[in-house]
């Protein structure tokens, strides 16, 4: 997710690049279990008159616990970028553009002094974003027993066949003895 736009960015706007992205993202993040790669079909560069608009699908499959039984569930994500990126050299005069006074260009969308356009940042938090809030296992997981703890998909639950312990049992009789008296 690292694309170099040296070239890219001397050319006229309106340029063009594709790639196919289809590796390890490497992203790092504490709510982020990601499994496999990081697919789009078709990255897409292009040369703007600020700097590079980057527009991609990608898919990237999350690893996540079912909210009612609690197993691991693998989420396929898909996200939509659409974003431009800002160049932080003039390639012409090799010096530092200072685009402070422009909201639009905040630190994950800079492409930095080597020319390197840097999805990593923009990806986790488009990620973060699409987990979704209450992953299934499958749609009809029966979730646990609040009561006995059992996982209702795989055994029944265990309230109802609860065996009397044999001493409540003992007084019951003894109550029922008493009353028929
Ligand atoms: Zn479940
Ligand atoms: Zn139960």
């Amino acid at each position: 997710m690292l694309y170099n736009v040296a070239k890219l960015l001397q050319e006229p706007i309106g340029s063009i690049r594709h790639y196919v992205l289809d590796e390890p993202s490497g992203i790092e993040d504490p709510d982020l279990v990601l499994i496999g790669p990081i697919h789009s079909d078709r990255v897409t560069l292009m040369r703007t008159q600020r700097g590079i608009l980057v527009t991609a699908v990608l898919t990237q499959t999350v690893r996540m616990q079912c909210v009612r039984c609690l197993a691991d569930v693998d989420v396929p994500l898909e996200i939509t970028l659409e974003e431009e990126y800002f160049p932080s050299i003039d390639l012409k005069t090799g010096l530092f553009i200072d685009w402070s006074h422009d909201e639009d260009v905040t630190p994950e969308v800079m492409i930095d002094e080597k020319h390197i356009l840097d999805l990593h940042e923009v990806v986790r938090q488009e990620l973060l974003l699409a987990l979704p809030l209450h992953p299934l296992c499958r749609p009809d997981c029966r979730g646990i027993c609040p009561n006995c703890g059992a996982d209702l998909n795989t055994e029944p639950c265990r309230c109802e066949e609860k065996p009397v312990d044999p001493r409540w049992e003992a007084l019951a009789k003894l109550k029922k003895t008493l009353s028929e008296e």
